[in-house]
């Protein structure tokens, strides 16, 4: 009987152990659909300069994306199609290094709700000085990354972002980000990267860019990157992933160490996806060769 009870058990936790592995192979099978496919061709610049083997990848991530995480409209806002595969399939530019072409990729393990307000939402902050005085205030937020699973983000700036000429903020990859920033276990600019090698060289490489955006912050000097990134190096990270994507030949000719650091993280090179901005000899820099959009 004991036996017959054990036997019992083990199927069913095989069971559920196959079952969420075979409807996602089903989700993955079928291939998006026209409507969803003009989306992304619209919405997601890299996505037109990709080889076909990359868009197909870029496809699947989307499916698998679209197939695991929900999505929760707030204050009213009715998710649609157009929601649901721009922020997927910009978030899962992040991650098309990490994917294969057969197996299903590691999407976000720990996400489960992409929430998404019409615009800018206000959210209750609470800030306790050295002194113990607690300060109450409201702060208007385009996105926000929670490491308990959620995303919130203001699909006014999500949509935004893809109009932008040049783009150069990009809060879907920005929040994303702190998502793969959050798997190494904290929020601190280092995501999970295997081998202590490898932690040594990124923290030695972000170290000295984070010092150098926080200098020119301080004395007003604007770069590829944005200031905000000198607020903590968590926000580094972010801020230098929307730059990796959406100014690659800029961050690549400004911060090369930095570039060569991403482009071993996130194994893909968005060079690839974009044409060369025209060069601007920059005398000021020391007449070495930059590119003149953000100046
Ligand atoms: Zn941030």
């Amino acid at each position: 009987m004991e036996g017959i009870i054990a036997g019992l058990i083990g199927a069913g936790l095989l069971a559920a152990w196959l079952w969420p592995k075979l409807r996602l192979r089903r989700a993955l099978a079928r291939p998006l659909e026209p409507g969803l496919l003009a989306i992304l061709e619209r919405n997601v610049a890299q996505y037109a300069g990709m080889a076909p083997p990359e868009r197909q990848r870029l496809q699947r991530l989307v499916q698998q994306f679209l197939h695991e995480k929900s999505f929760v409209g707030c204050a009213g806002l009715e998710i649609t199609d157009e929601m649901r595969v721009t922020i997927a399939a910009q978030a899962c530019l992040l991650v098309l290094g990490r994917a294969g072409d057969d197996s299903p990729a590691i999407v976000y393990p720990s996400l489960h709700a992409v929430l998404v307000y019409p615009g800018a939402f206000l959210v209750p902050r609470r800030e306790i000085d050295v002194a113990g005085v607690v300060t109450e205030q409201r702060q208007d937020l385009l996105g926000e990354s929670w490491g308990d699973g959620r995303v919130i983000l203001s699909w006014d700036h999500v949509r935004r972002a893809g109009w932008e000429v040049p783009e150069t903020h990009n809060v879907v990859l920005h929040e994303f980000a702190h998502q793969l920033d959050s798997e190494s276990g904290s929020t601190n600019g280092a995501p999970y990267l295997g081998s202590t090698a490898r932690y040594r060289s990124w923290s030695e490489v972000l170290s000295r860019n984070y010092a150098a955006l926080r200098r020119d912050a301080m004395w007003g000097q604007r770069g590829v990157l944005d200031h905000y990134g000198a607020s903590s190096p968590a926000e580094f990270f972010a801020v230098a992933t929307e730059s990796f994507f959406e100014q690659p030949w800029e961050l690549a000719a400004r911060h090369p160490d930095l570039y060569e650091e991403f482009l071993k993280y996130f194994r893909v090179d968005p060079r690839d996806w974009m044409a060369q901005p025209q060069p601007v000899y920059d005398e000021p820099f020391g007449g070495q060769v930059v590119y003149g959009q953000w100046r």
